[in-house]
């Protein structure tokens, strides 16, 4: 018998869709009798998450009510005390801004084995095997977590399907975090809100990227007009992002962002191996570029041999006539 827990996370919309992917992922691993407990903190108040989990627990206190290097401190003091408690044999974070600090110092402070970035995680007998791009995300590699857990395991946001929300969650448990939370080691200097309109990069099904293909900013505009009819959100080479055409916070790559959408769609970028290190898990990749020897038709499900100039007017007209 085994037993995972969840670094769950809430929106004012409820569960995370990256908490929903954990629990599938959570679920690929268990057998009958195996249990998925899922824990979430936060500031008092807590509503209960919508989560098909087998027991829920809810951690509420002033000090993790924030996003900020203080409330990742206390949320790991928490979470290490329960962990220490229910003794789970597998831990699932996403990799979240909270997950990506939290899990690694849980991991830490529970003597784990600890693998980050996941795409995919087996269950052979008890042995647990991960894999994870390497090399830029030009490579797999497979890892064998070894001794007897827990291990620590974060995924990539999108690797798996997420789960449907459940409306008929268990009753939550409170644990309370009074006693376990220390001192913070940080202090927070300065917070830096970023511009958030439609969907979120990391979250969209669909993202449309530029490059320096595109030769300035007024062809962004074009993109956020094709995104906004597919529901998607607008991604950047860094070429682009350099040259102060769009934001940085809209670099997908290896200093960028990472993403997995259903569509990739990208114009006049060539597909160098920082900026795939961002998209190679996107199901479908889809590249229009002038040059037929670009680098993204390598990695390209569809490609259009072509300018964008000719290509997007006609696509957006395409797509505004069957939507
Ligand atoms: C340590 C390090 C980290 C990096 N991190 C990142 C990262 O996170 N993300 C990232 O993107 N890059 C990153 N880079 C930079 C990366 O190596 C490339 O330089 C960058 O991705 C190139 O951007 P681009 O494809 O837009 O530009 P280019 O390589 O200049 O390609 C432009 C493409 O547009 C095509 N084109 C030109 N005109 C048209 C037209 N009219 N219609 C259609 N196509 C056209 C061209 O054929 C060409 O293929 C990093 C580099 C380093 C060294």
């Amino acid at each position: 018998m085994a037993s995972a827990l969840i670094l769950g996370e809430v929106s004012s919309l409820g569960a995370t869709q990256q908490t929903l992917e954990l629990l599938t992922a959570a679920r690929s691993l268990l057998v009958d009798g195996d249990t998925i407990a899922a824990a979430f903190t936060g500031s008092p108040g807590l509503s209960t998450p919508n989560v098909p989990a087998d027991s829920i627990y809810l951690i509420e206190h002033d000090a993790l009510g924030e996003s900020d290097s203080a409330t990742f401190d206390a949320a790991t003091d928490s979470l290490t005390a329960l962990a220490t408690e229910i003794r789970p044999d597998i831990i699932l974070s996403s990799r979240s801004d909270a997950g990506s600090v939290i899990a690694p110092r849980l991991a830490m402070r529970l003597d784990a084995a600890f693998a980050r970035d996941c795409t995919s995680i087996e269950r052979n007998d008890d042995a647990i095997t991960v894999t994870r791009p390497v090399y830029g995300g030009n490579a797999n590699a497979r890892f064998k977590l070894n001794g007897p857990g827990p291990h620590v395991i974060m995924l990539r946001p999108g690797a798996y399907e997420p789960e449907a929300p459940s409306d008929d969650s268990p009753e939550p448990i409170r644990f309370d975090p009074i006693a376990h939370i220390r001192e913070s080691q940080s202090e927070l200097l300065r917070t830096v809100q970023e511009a958030q309109e439609g969907v979120r990069l990391e979250d969209a099904e669909v993202v449309i990227s530029g490059g320096r293909g595109l030769g300035g900013p007024e062809p962004f505009r074009q993109l956020e007009e094709l995104a906004s009819i597919l529901g998607g959100a607008v991604g950047a080479s860094r070429a682009a992002c350099d040259a102060g055409w769009i934001d940085h916070s809209q670099q997908v790559g290896l200093t960028g962002k990472s993403v997995s959408p259903r569509l990739y769609l990208t114009f006049g970028i060539s597909g160098a191996s920082q900026h795939m290190a961002g998209c190679s898990s996107a199901r479908n990749i889809v590249a229009v570029n002038t040059d037929a020897d670009a680098s993204i038709f390598g990695d390209a499900r569809f490609g259009v041999v072509g300018d964008w100039k000719n290509v997007l007017p006609a696509l957006i007209s395409a797509v505004r006539d069957i939507s």
